[in-house]
């Protein structure tokens, strides 16, 4: 099978509609279409709000449990027509099936946005891409819900080689196990690494359904920012309060005002604000390195002491201390020397783990390391 080279896409950074925006392209609205009077109501609130150009609206929700809201369906493109020829702001919805591509362009929805439940399946991508053979439509394409760049860049590439041109990527963070105080942790190394592959790639940020709250809208746009990206999506809703979904994220137009006010933009610094900017992105980004070293190291030292506790309670007495270290250790060195890591740091870091790990199990088990 033959695939796109990834650097021969043509990706949203460089061409027509979604280009033309200044940076950082925001895109706002609810989390799903609710009733007419919603939509107009927040539209109405957002056409206010210097910056956004694209109001959004969920017509069709893969929800995770049945029962929940649905979502209204094809009634809900009528009203984004409505904010599109009334309001005058270009909209965008989240399309999953063909038939879904099909409603959406038959009411002019000017973006198509593909969903992280739908970017896991190949085979409904491979379905819409399908369905948009020889349409010249806009496309952000949300990552997988789990960390898989192939999922997701295997996404674009579907789209592209059906002859979608204006492509981009939606970061929305990843479901994992202890992903707060997220509700879909950021791993923002992993987007930059898609980012990297293809470097034209226009990378929008999903800040919404990073954060899940409120509260952490303001610190995952900015270091969105910080990061270079090309845009934000931010749910806002007239009310909030009472949102048929995802209600403690999203905010009122005039919220989404202030927030866009506060965040720094780095098209508005100086050369000097820009480098000073740039260092910052640097540190930020060793910090956020950091803490990921933190957690692992965290994980490993749960994860020891349950070996320990299993092989104490199995009576494996014969072997004092149940950690092959010397196996270990010696896999780790053959690694680094291709990851480009210093031997002697690994070997540091690895003595002071295995020296902590001797001292608060094997003390436990009345021995000496
Ligand atoms: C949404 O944008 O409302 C949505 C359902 O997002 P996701 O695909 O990121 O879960
Ligand atoms: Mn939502």
């Amino acid at each position: 099978m033959s695939t796109v080279a990834p650097s021969s896409m043509h990706l949203a950074g460089q061409s027509s509609q979604l280009a033309k925006k200044t940076r950082p392209v925001v895109i706002a609205g609810p989390c799903s279409a609710e009733s007419e009077e919603q939509m107009l109501q927040t539209a109405l609130g957002l056409k206010q709000v210097k910056g956004v150009s694209i109001f959004r609206a969920g017509i069709w929700k893969p929800r995770t449990r049945p029962g929940s809201f649905q979502g209204v369906g094809a009634i809900g493109l009528e009203w984004l027509k409505t904010v599109q020829q009334e309001i005058g702001l270009l909209t965008a919805c989240e399309v999953a099936t063909a038939a879904q591509v099909e409603q959406a362009l038959k009411n002019d929805v000017n973006i198509l946005l593909i969903g992280a439940h739908t970017t896991v399946s190949p085979f409904l991508v491979q379905e819409i891409a399908d369905a948009l053979k020889g349409v010249q439509v806009p496309v952000l394409v949300k990552n997988p819900v789990n960390p898989d760049l192939q999922l997701w860049l295997g996404a674009l590439e579907r789209l592209h080689q059906s002859g979608i041109t204006e492509l981009g990527a939606m970061h929305r963070g990843f479901s994992t196990l202890d992903s707060a105080p997220y509700r879909n942790h950021p791993k923002w190394e992993h987007a930059l690494e898609l980012r990297r592959m293809v470097p034209e790639l226009a990378m929008y940020c999903d800040a919404s359904h990073i954060a899940g709250r409120r509260s952490l809208l303001r610190p995952v746009s900015q270091r969105a920012l910080d990061l270079g990206y090309d845009g934000l999506m931010v749910e806002s809703h007239y009310n909030p309060a009472v949102a048929l979904s995802d209600a403690q994220q999203q905010i009122m137009p005039q919220e989404l005002h202030m927030l866009l006010q506060a965040l720094k933009q780095q098209n508005n610094l100086t050369e000097k604000e820009k480098q000073g900017a740039q260092l910052e992105k640097l540190r930020k980004e060793i910090e956020h390195l950091d803490d990921e070293l933190l957690t692992l190291l965290s994980r490993r030292t749960k994860v020891t002491a349950q070996l320990g506790a299993h092989s104490k309670a199995d009576g494996i007495q014969a072997t004092p201390d149940p950690v092959r270290w010397d196996l270990v250790l010696e896999n780790l060195l053959l690694k680094a020397s291709s990851a480009g890591v210093d031997q002697n740091v690994v070997k540091t870091i690895f003595q002071e783990v295995r020296s902590q790990y001797a001292r608060t199990h094997l003390y436990n088990y009345g021995m000496s390391s």
